[in-house]
This record gives C-alpha cells, structure tokens and sequence, in this order.
C-alpha cells in the first residue's frame, strides 16, 4: 500500500516536472522559416518549442502585414525574423482571432503599427477573458491592459474589408460563428493562399471556445460558406499545423457538420456528455485526423448547451 503511494507520488511529481518544463527564451533563431511565394512567408516554432499559432509575413510594396503574433514574448523574435526577409518596416497587423497565442505579441510592435481584427474580435480583445479549458493560462490579467491598451485593434470590419491593391491586396472575411465570433480568413489574392487561423487549425477536434463567443453548431456551416464564397486560393496557412489544400477545407467543413450530427442525435438519445464522448469515434472516411478524447468531451458539451437553448 505504502509502495503504491509512493509510485503514485513519484508518478505525479513526473508529470508536474514535465508539465513546468522550463522554455528557451524566446528568440528569431527558434522560428523556423516556410516560403510560400517571393512576398509570403510562414514563422512556426523550431524544435517543438511552444510559442503559439502561425504567424504569416506579407510583404507589400509600402510595408509589411503580419498575420498573428504569437504567445507573450514572441514578438520581438517575429520583428528580428522579419528584419532578415526584408527591410521594410511593418505597417499592420492582421489577428486572425482572439486568442492569447495568436495575439500576444502584438504588444512588442511599435505603436504606430496599425492592428486590424473582425469588430467581435475587437470586443473580445479588449476584455481578453479565459478561454473555454485553456483557464489555467488565460485567466490572468489582460496583456493589453498590462501595456497600456498598446496592440489593440485600430480598425475593424464586419463582413469583408479590403487592404490594399493589385499584387498587394489581402482580402478580409468573416462568415460566422465557429472557434470564436470573431474568425477572420485572410486572402491574399494574387498569391492564391488563405491564412484560416484557428477556424481551421489542424485536422482534428477544433476548440470551440464557448467563453469568446465559439459555436458547435455554427462552425461546419461557417467552414463551409467560406469554402462556397471565397474564390481563388490553392493553399490554406492554418492556425497550428501545416499549410493544406483548398480541398482539405471542404472536408473540414464536413468533419465539423457530421460531428454536429453525432452529438445531436446522442443528446436526442439521452446520452449524457460523457457516454457521448467516450462512444465517439472519428469516422474512417476522416484519414489523417488526430483523436482528441478532453477536446471531443468539451465540444459535445458546448453543443449540448447551444441545443438546450
Ligand atoms: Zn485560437
């Protein structure tokens, strides 16, 4: 009995020493660099390290337009990389949502910066409230609070707004509700490629962060008017994985409206949310997708809540 303790105890002190991992200290060096085109470039994390979303560097022919800044401390290591790209100052930022990792680094830009999100965006950056099972990291003060408003949003727009002109345009959509109520899929036209932040961030379970406005049973029918009306893109930049097919968009969209309709027909069943979950299964025809059993138990529980209303 005693033994047992003692392993268990060993057991946890693992887990705490592995989950308090120290981080290198952020730096350009751990970014590693994906050209996409001459003027459009991805900035992932190196080496495993955590330091958020993908981040996109647009550079137009009066300054440089980024697309997400990472967690707190990243963005003088996006503004260094940019410095070996190019030697045009960056004009704008573009957050593709919310979220602490998509936007921290907003604060370590000039001031001048120009920022532009989707208007709910704009609300939900100015309270910056935990996200829905992210509240151990998102609970505390707003970073932007902490600088001063410096990094929050100058400009915003509703439904589509353009920047820009020719080779330089990027064209700004919001379709609805789905990882947050403010999601905005950013196009750069002439270079046929889309950034889709975390509405699309990889190919499984998304978050839907009920706590900043996300929906369950709006995200496949969001995913999917963006695939029927934006024209024109070959490449998707998502916000945490590899960059995907146009392709791979419309079966996301499907992914998200099949799972709607599995969760409904358990609530109409009168599964709990947990039986819901745990008989969940990621259908075959899905090849590729990555299981996520705390992630499917939170979404089938925020669709419950949506479908209770
Ligand atoms: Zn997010």
């Amino acid at each position: 009995m005693r033994i047992r303790f003692l392993v268990l105890l060993l057991t946890a002190f693992a887990a705490a020493a592995l989950k308090a991992q120290p981080q290198p200290q952020p730096s350009a060096a751990l970014l590693d660099v994906e050209k996409l085109a001459d003027n459009l470039f991805l900035l992932k994390p190196g080496g495993g390290v955590n330091s958020g979303g993908n981040t996109a560097v647009f550079i137009a022919s009066n300054g440089v337009v980024v697309i997400d800044t990472k967690i707190p401390g990243w963005g003088k290591p996006i503004l260094d990389r940019i410095k070996e790209l190019t030697d045009k100052p960056v004009t704008t930022i573009i957050n593709t949502h919310t979220h602490y990792d998509h936007v921290s680094g907003n604060v370590e830009f000039p001031a001048t910066v120009d920022v532009i999100v989707q208007e709910n965006t704009k609300a939900n950056m100015d309270r910056m409230g935990p996200v829905l099972g992210r509240e151990s990291v998102t609970s505390g003060p707003s970073i932007f609070k902490e600088h001063g408003g410096r990094g929050l949003p100058k400009r915003t727009f509703k439904d589509k707004m353009s920047l820009g002109t020719g080779a330089d345009r990027i064209d700004l959509f919001y379709f609805g509700r789905g990882h947050t109520n403010g999601d905005a899929f950013v196009v750069f036209p002439a270079l046929r490629v889309m950034h889709a932040g975390d509405i699309f961030a990889r190919k499984g379970p998304p978050l839907l962060d009920a706590n900043n406005g996300g929906s369950g049973t709006a995200i496949g029918e969001t995913l999917a008017k963006a695939h029927a009306s934006i024209k024109g893109v070959d490449r998707i930049i998502t916000g945490h994985s590899t960059v995907m097919t146009w392709a791979d968009l419309d079966e996301y969209a499907r992914f998200n409206k099949e799972f709607l309709a599995s969760a409904t027909a358990a609530m109409k069943a009168g599964k709990t949310v947990d039986a819901a979950a745990a008989e969940y299964k990621i259908p075959d025809a899905f090849k590729g997708y990555t299981p996520n059993a705390d992630q499917t138990k939170s979404n089938i529980s925020v669709i419950y809540n949506e479908l209770k209303k």
